[in-house]
């Protein structure tokens, strides 16, 4: 009898094990989001290629994936985009190389936005290529590379005119003197940043190519040798202005299947990698005058049925898409409505029939087709489709497919 006892009681012990194990399993991995990220890794291969096919053939590529590939997923992307032939990476900082390199990733990476002196240790480390910004940082590369006895390959960033990062035109003869006493730094390229490549009219672009020409003129007739690579495009700078006349090309947004403005669609078509989906929590209907969410900020004219969707500000969702955003449901846009809330938006979904229902899918962003344009949204929510990406890819789950 004891026995007996004692073996039930272990049975329901071990089937209790088993379905605690089932929910830890369930937790471990994204079995059902009601909220997810879909990556398209195709798309990212076809939007380099596009990228490719505007430049000049011997341009050599250096994709920015700083800020977790703008939300798209650091490795992942990286490893996808080594297979197609880039010469390097650009990055921030030294967090990304690390798990760049720890990925197996052998490819040269430029740290693009300058750096800290004790980040020295570990750019040598992960053989990383600083890019210089200021005389100041280039002082500390020289006195740490002197006293280590090493080398190190650096990139020199020119400020021609956005008056962020970089060495400006009246600094450059004191870096100059700097790097003639310090053979180790070996510059193996010259670059510039422009402020506002994504308006082909805008005077200031025309500006910054010719003083980087006339830097560039400069330091080359100092006989400084091993310069490879003059570079300045990103994404605005290879599809308005094909690389700029540089040599390398640092494309972002435009790998990720955005626009940098509205007009640069008539240029490149590319596909969205990122799209954002999630399942209907549940349908609503509203009578007429009736509040909708916070504030209230929206109440329905007349009878509405809504559809309660579980994606908000907290998922990296804008808030500023109260009453202004839309999705598409069935192929169809449906617009917000009301506030975007911590975890929940609302969707008029009056016009659908038969009537929506929880559990049918809800396309918020991006899309095979780009349902949901990102610059489209971003403009909406007064911002840049960069901030969405980033925003979203940091705070949910993403899934990945590779055609
Ligand atoms: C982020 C960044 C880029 C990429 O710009 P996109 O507009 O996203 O193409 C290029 N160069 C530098 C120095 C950057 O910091």
């Amino acid at each position: 009898m004891g026995l007996l006892r004692f073996g039930k009681a272990g049975f329901s012990f071990w089937r209790l094990r088993v379905r605690l194990g089932g929910i830890l399993k369930r937790e471990a991995g994204p079995i059902r989001w009601s909220r997810w990220l879909e990556i398209d890794l195709g798309a990212l291969r076809a939007n380099l290629r596009a990228l490719k096919g505007l430049l000049p053939p011997e341009t050599a590529l250096l994709p920015v994936v700083k800020s977790e590939a703008y939300g798209h997923g650091l490795v992942e992307v990286a490893r996808v985009l080594a297979q197609e032939g880039v010469y390097g990476f650009g990055i921030s900082e030294p967090e990304e190389a690390f798990r760049l390199r720890r990925a197996g990733l052998a490819l040269p990476i430029l740290l693009l936005s300058g750096f800290e002196r004790h980040w020295l240790p570990e750019i040598v480390q992960l053989r990383l290529i600083p890019a210089v910004a200021s005389v100041k940082m280039l002082e500390a590369v020289a006195d740490f590379t002197r006293k280590k006895a090493l080398s190190l390959e650096i990139h020199l960033k020119l400020e021609t005119g956005m008056h962020r990062l970089g060495i400006a035109p009246q600094e450059v003869p004191r870096a100059l003197e700097i790097l003639k006493a310090n053979p180790q730094l070996q510059v193996t390229g010259l670059m510039t940043h422009l402020a506002a490549a994504e308006n082909p009219e805008d005077p200031l672009t025309r500006e910054q190519i010719a003083l980087f020409e006339e830097l560039k003129r400069k330091i080359l007739s100092q006989g400084l040798s091993g310069i490879r690579f003059f570079h300045l495009a990103n994404s605005g700078g290879i599809i308005f202005l094909r690389g700029a006349g540089g040599n390398l090309v640092r494309p972002g947004l435009s790998l990720y299947g955005a626009y940098p403005s509205f007009r640069a669609r008539a240029y490149v078509k590319l596909k969205p990698v990122m799209t954002l989906k999630a399942r209907v929590l549940e349908v609503k209907e509203v009578p007429a005058g009736g509040a909708v969410g916070y504030g209230p900020l929206y109440r329905a004219r007349k009878r509405e049925r809504l559809a309660l969707v579980p994606v908000g500000y907290d998922d990296g969702y804008p808030r500023a898409l109260s009453n202004k955003g839309f999705a598409v449901l069935r192929g169809q846009r449906v617009p917000l409505r009301g506030a975007v809330s911590m975890r929940t938006l609302a969707l008029g979904v009056s016009g659908l029939e038969p009537p929506v229902n929880p559990g049918e899918e809800v396309l918020l962003l991006g899309g095979p087709k780009e349902e949901v344009p990102a610059d489209e949204l971003a403009q909406l929510a007064g911002t840049i489709s960069y901030e969405l990406f980033c925003r979203l890819g940091k705070s949910l789950e993403r899934r990945y497919r590779d055609v």
